[in-house]
């Protein structure tokens, strides 16, 4: 339908009002500097999250997994949040994820196993002789007739777990049990299913020193019925990235920060990261007060836990020319250690030997920037992509974040920096249970979410010192997106490199 003139002009004018009132009531006269996004965030508001945060654990049993009521209901709280402002374009950025998670129980001959599994294992229960596979399993002729309906005894090494076990399938393996190639206990995984060379049985694994013993009776000649358990939950989980970018600003020269809003199976993840996820929030509350230069992208990503699903998934479906539009990206994972540390990504790489693309550099030197200020010592925590801001660093995306440790073990000389304990870890409770609001230091909490503050606002005036090349056909490392599948049991990647 076409619109007569005067109906154009009258909308025109309606909509100019309209700006004129948002502009008061956001103070979009009012450009966000540091010191003003600073001033604005408070403690409470923050904790005020925190608290929303562990209620939602409670909707499913203590845990804001990805998949879980607990996660979803944090991720429809920050929706709501944002879309009340009217600030920011939201969007709810859903996908499956296939998630598997499993125990295994294997006994023979009267001794109890100490068993792990591999992920893509089949459920299943067998009670049946154990038979000892040639080799290492390899190749389909290491497994003779007497694999069938039997449990196969395969050792671990040459080639791939789910190789040797489909091959076990092949043969009519009832199930597998790997042992280790050398001392010790092992988990892995067996990769996606189906495969050519066979299907996959229930797995159990268990040590060297168990798989060796046990494989000398078979090979002597004894008779050995074992019996493996394999429990096994394997289903599609839908869950979303929670995506806000504020409406005024440069959308050409966007400055992104995330977290993740997801915790581990075993606890609620206030500090896990609750505490990222609760100070960007607020952060992101406190910005409509103030009018942005560049356009601003808050992110919090889905299923960190399971091995960066979340923010793989959004960078692996951005276009090149999405791509070209983000600037840089700031990361928040673990800022309310009780026993932490204040650590900054290694951007430059002058401490670690790796550096982030183009312009870490410079975003590094911004967050120390913030901690001189505040007259706060700084650490500094090595750039190993293994958290969100990972898939950016792939998609030549400069990156840096602040973070204050996990199970990583606090020196004398951080004691001295920062109090504490020495000898313990930054976060006792990393992945436990008790990661509730207790577990967080709130003082870190509030310094680090001004750390952000600090950050989003410098790059929110100006991109000056951070360069905007990009070599889509190098990645630093492989970041596929489907390439494999972390189990629960494989736990958060976070980074255990911190250096002071
Ligand atoms: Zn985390």
């Amino acid at each position: 339908m076409k619109l007569s003139l005067s109906v154009a002009l009258c909308l025109t004018s309606l909509a100019l009002a309209q700006e004129e009132a948002d502009a008061s009531r956001w103070g979009w006269n009012n450009y966000v500097s540091s010191k003003s996004l600073q001033k604005n965030i408070k403690l409470p508001n923050i904790l005020r999250h925190s608290h929303k945060l562990l209620e939602h654990s409670k909707l499913s049993n203590g845990t804001r997994a990805f998949g879980t009521k607990g996660h979803n209901a944090t991720a429809r709280y920050i929706k709501q949040l944002l879309d009340r402002t009217g600030y920011y374009n939201t969007e709810l950025q859903s996908f499956p994820f296939f998630a598997w998670s499993g125990t295994s129980k294997f006994s023979a001959d009267g001794k109890e196993y100490e068993t792990r599994t591999a992920t893509y294992g089949k459920a299943g229960e067998v009670t049946a002789p154990v038979v000892l596979a040639y080799a290492t399993g390899c190749l389909a002729a290491n497994f003779g007739p007497a694999i069938k309906g039997n449990i196969a005894l395969i050792k671990r090494g040459d080639c791939d777990l789910g190789l040797k076990v489909a091959h076990a399938g092949t043969a009519g393996a009832a199930g597998v049990i790997l042992y280790n190639n050398v001392p010790g206990s092992f988990s892995g995984t067996l990769g996606a299913s189906p495969r050519p060379e066979g299907p996959y049985t229930p797995v159990g694994s268990i040590s060297g020193e168990d798989g060796d013993a046990l494989a000398a009776s078979i090979a002597g000649g004894k008779a050995i019925v074992g019996t493996l358990i394999a429990n096994v939950v394997a289903e599609d989980r839908w869950s979303s990235n929670v995506i806000a970018t504020t409406k005024r600003g440069d959308q050409r020269n966007i400055v992104m920060a995330g977290a993740h809003s997801d915790s581990v199976p075993a606890g609620p993840g206030i500090n896990d990261d609750g505490s990222g996820t609760a100070g960007l929030l607020e952060l992101a509350l406190q910005l409509p007060k103030f009018q942005v230069r560049n356009a601003v992208r808050f992110a919090w990503w889905t299923a960190e836990e399971v091995g960066l699903v979340g923010s793989r998934y959004y960078t692996a479906h951005l276009t090149p020319a999405q791509n070209q539009k983000i600037a840089l990206y700031l990361n928040f994972d673990m800022i309310a250690s009780p026993n932490g540390g204040f650590f900054i990504l290694d951007g430059d790489g002058d401490t670690f030997g790796t550096s982030g693309p183009a312009g870490s550099d410079h975003i590094e030197q911004t967050f120390k920037d913030y901690f001189t200020s505040a007259k706060i010592q700084n650490g500094t925590a090595a750039f190993t992509g293994r958290s969100d801001y990972g898939p950016f660093l792939d998609a030549g995306i400069p990156a840096g974040g602040v973070n204050t440790g996990a199970e990583g073990i606090k020196t004398e000389q951080q004691a001295a920096w920062w109090g504490g304990k020495a000898g313990i870890a930054y976060d006792p409770c990393y992945h436990q249970a008790c990661d509730g609001i207790e577990n967080l230091d709130t003082n870190a909490l509030l310094v680090n979410t001004k750390a952000a503050g600090h950050a989003i606002a410098t790059y929110a005036n100006t991109l000056r010192g951070i360069p905007r090349t990009r070599n889509q056909t190098v990645t630093r490392r492989s970041s596929s997106l489907h390439s494999e599948l972390i189990g629960f049991d494989d736990g958060c990647k976070h980074d255990e490199d911190v250096k002071v």
